[in-house]
Order: C-alpha cells, then sequence, then structure tokens
C-alpha cells in the first residue's frame, strides 16, 4: 500500500512544518496515490486551514512510515503502551495506551493516540499488519491523550464510537483544551490534530462484530468521567478497560471518586477475564491484581478527605494535609503529589456535599 505525506506548516509559525499522512488517498500503486494525492490534499487543507502546504507530495510504502511499538496480547489483539508519564514536551502527548482488534472483515481502534501524529503511527502500524479495513475507532472517554488522534481514522473511513455522554463533555472543554494541550505538549506535536465527532453514541451494552470477532462496549456510570466506557473481546476474554484502570501513573478523579470506587467494588464485569488493558500502565491478567492499587489508593483518598470534612478544615488546609496522609503510597504511583492534590480538591467538593 502506498499513502499520502504532505508537510503541513503552522500558518501562525511558518517554520513549524510536520509531515502529515492523509489515510484518504491509499492506493495500490505509488502512481495512483500520485495522481489521488492533489485534489485529497486540497481538501484536507481547506478543512485544516491553521496549516499551509509546503513543497510537493509524496507516496511512500507502508514500511517507510513512522511505527509505534506494539505487542499481540493475545491472537489478532495488539497494544501499544503509552509512558507513565503525564503530559510534557518531551513525550508529546504519547501516554495512553492504545489498541486495535482484527477480525475477519475488519479492524476497531481502541483509543487513538494523544495527537494526530500518534494516531497516524498507529495507523501506520495497523497497515503493517493487515490491509482490511479499520471500521471503527471505540473512544473509552474523553481525554485527550485518548481522543486527540482519531481524526485520521476517520478519514480512514471509520465510525467513531463512543459513550453517548462524550460529545457534550467534549464541547465543554474543547475551547480550553486547545490552549492548554499545545502549552502542555507543543504546537509541534499537536500540529493538524482536530478534535473528532463521534458517529455512534452508546447508551447501554452494544456489540460490534469485526467478523468472527465480536466486542461488547458497556457504558459506565460516572467514575473516572462522566463518560467511561469498557470494550470486551469476547472471543479472547480480554477487558479494554479504558482509564477506570490505572497502574503507575497516579490515576485522575474527573468525573466521581465514589462512583468510581463502586465500579471498583463491584467486582469482576465479566465472568471470564483473561487479559486487562489498562487506560495506563502494562497489561494485567488479574482482575484483582489489576484494581488492588488503585482501590487502596482511592479507599485512603475517601476516609481521609471524609474525615477531614466530617472536623470541617477548609480545603486550602485538607488538601495539602491529605497528600501527606497519603504519602505511604507515594512510591507506588508516578506523580504522585501533584495529582494527589488535584484529587483532594475534587474528592473535598464531591464528599462536602454527601
Ligand atoms: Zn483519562
Amino acid at each position: 500500500m502506498y499513502h499520502l505525506i504532505v508537510v503541513a506548516c503552522l500558518a501562525s509559525s511558518p517554520d513549524i512544518c510536520e509531515p502529515r499522512l492523509l489515510p484518504a488517498a491509499v492506493s495500490d500503486t505509488e502512481q495512483n496515490c500520485l495522481m489521488r494525492g492533489p485534489d485529497i490534499a486540497n481538501d484536507w487543507f481547506a478543512r485544516h486551514v491553521e496549516v499551509a502546504p509546503q513543497g510537493k507530495l509524496n507516496c511512500v510504502a507502508t514500511k517507510e512510515l513512522p511505527m509505534l511499538e506494539v505487542k499481540e496480547i493475545a491472537s489478532d489483539s495488539f497494544v501499544h503502551l503509552g509512558l507513565a508519564e503525564q503530559l510534557s514536551l518531551q513525550n508529546q502527548g504519547r501516554i495512553a495506551n492504545l489498541s486495535f482488534v482484527i477480525g475477519e472483515k475488519s479492524v476497531a481502534v481502541i483509543d487513538a493516540g494523544g495527537t494526530r501524529a500518534e494516531g497516524e503511527a498507529l495507523l501506520a502500524t495497523i497497515r503493517q499488519k493487515t490491509a482490511l479495513p479499520i471500521s471503527h475507532v471505540i473512544l473509552t472517554h474523553m481525554h485527550p491523550d485518548h481522543i486527540f488522534g482519531t481524526e485520521v481514522f476517520i478519514e480512514a473511513g471509520a465510525t467513531v464510537v463512543a459513550n453517548a455522554r462524550l460529545p457534550d463533555a467534549l464541547a465543554l472543554r474543547a475551547a480550553s483544551w486547545k490552549e492548554s494541550i499545545p502549552a502542555q505538549i507543543g504546537a509541534r506535536a499537536m500540529l493538524g490534530t482536530h478534535l473528532p465527532t463521534i458517529d455512534q453514541k452508546i447508551s447501554a451494552p452494544t456489540v460490534i462484530d469485526l467478523g468472527d470477532r465480536r466486542l461488547t462496549l458497556t457504558p459506565i456510570a460516572t467514575a473516572h468521567t462522566d463518560n467511561d466506557l469498557t470494550v470486551f473481546d469476547e472471543n479472547e476474554h480480554i477487558l479494554f478497560s479504558g482509564d477506570l484502570i490505572f497502574q503507575g501513573l497516579t490515576p485522575t478523579i474527573d468525573g466521581s471518586l465514589t462512583g468510581w470506587l463502586d465500579w471498583l467494588k463491584q467486582g469482576a464485569p465479566q465472568p471470564e477475564i483473561a487479559l486487562i488493558v489498562p487506560g495506563h500502565g502494562p497489561v494485567q491478567d488479574s482482575w484483582t491484581a489489576a484494581i488492588a492499587p488503585e482501590e487502596h489508593y482511592f479507599t485512603a483518598l475517601r476516609d481521609t478527605v471524609s474525615a477531614l470534612v466530617g472536623k470541617g478544615i477548609a480545603l486550602s488546609r485538607a488538601v495539602p494535609q491529605t497528600v501527606s496522609t497519603l504519602q505511604p503510597q507515594a512510591g507506588a504511583w508516578v506523580d504522585f503529589d501533584a495529582t494527589t492534590a488535584r484529587n483532594a480538591a475534587a474528592a473535598y467538593s464531591e464528599l462536602e456535599w454527601q
């Protein structure tokens, strides 16, 4: 397969340029790709007015594209492990775990990456494994590190599937993320990144069939966010939990601490789980081991913040006191102090009203 590559430069800073992969021009031969290229590039730049084309377009073979490192965790199930870090200029937003499952007829992507560039690298990785169409991009929740790579899959023909509450949650945050995310990961890393629209909104368990490969999508009550969704691979018994499960990186509460604890305490969501792919951290083979660090952390957080609220301690004092009380757990988590301070503030506002 041959893939169209254009060079796009930021209109506001013309010295910041990056190659972009435009999947709509994918062709069996270089010549066909080059023939279709100009119209597709014109159309793309018309929809991405913040960038301008530079130089000639180019068509390259799949093996020449930048790839992500992936591991085949079960038959036709692949996972790219993100870095266990918060967003930074160095990691360019590449911190979330990204997966894809290949059926007899098509491919589903589960989380699309933190930028257009990471989504392109994921697409190139999939193309190295299979030429089947990518029918679905499933978003486990709204956070930028999971969804900012989606648009390239839309251009490749995929249907975007998410919790029915995701579009409203995204609309609320889109304007602030447009400023804050480039500040954290850099304008170059973000170049050409547009937020996705959702085609299929899930409000009850739904099965997607990729051809002898069934995925069950389940929307979850407010926990990590108000728009979490899990994916269960019925063939290989893999639970893709999204950020309902963190390992390594300190979990961030952007929904409800008590809701999240309720989800953890209700037990394994499927009777037979062979593997669990968390949103951040290594793949797990035991439900109990997968959730233990998080349950321990959230229980201590809830008990500590509840006690401080009960004693009438003000938020400004409760936050540092909580970080200090939870210190014995700090060794188990990356970015513990800063994230725990934010979680303590979120927990305080939630528990204050209970
Ligand atoms: Zn998240």
